[in-house]
């Protein structure tokens, strides 16, 4: 699949859309969903021109990949989710659910988060 430069996270990347920032470095961007899943949902993103996480570790590289993990672990530091638990998620492709196609990646937590995957 080739990357749409019209994704709705290239248009937040391009400073087109607004967002509510909570970490950003030279590789990556994180904020917070607009349609929260639980009490903390954030959205971390590669500022590369990544499709899905599959495209992301097959052809990133290892600086942005590492980057953009240390950033995911960061960020659940600095909004406290460690102590407690948390729940990091990747919808990759059509059975995966991705509705966005710049890869990203999920942060839930500040509450009890209940099975993986829902029975239906
Ligand atoms: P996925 O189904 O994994 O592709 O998730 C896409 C996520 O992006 C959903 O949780 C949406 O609520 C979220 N989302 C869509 N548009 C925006 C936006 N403009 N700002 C923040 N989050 C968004």
């Amino acid at each position: 699949m080739n990357y749409d430069d019209n994704n709705i996270f290239a248009k937040i990347l391009r400073g087109e859309l607004p967002c509510e920032k909570v970490y950003e470095d030279q590789y990556c961007l994180a904020f917070k969903d607009i349609n929260p899943q639980a009490k903390i949902h954030i959205l971390v993103i590669p500022k590369g021109k990544y499709v899905s996480f599959s495209d992301f570790t097959k052809n990133g590289s290892g600086k942005e990949i590492s980057a953009f993990f240390q950033a995911v672990g960061k960020i659940a530091e600095d909004f406290d989710l460690s102590t407690e638990g948390y729940r990091v998620l990747s919808n990759i492709g059509k059975w995966g659910g991705q509705e966005v196609p710049h890869f990203h990646l999920h942060i839930f937590g500040k509450q009890p988060l209940g099975p993986m995957l829902s029975k239906s």
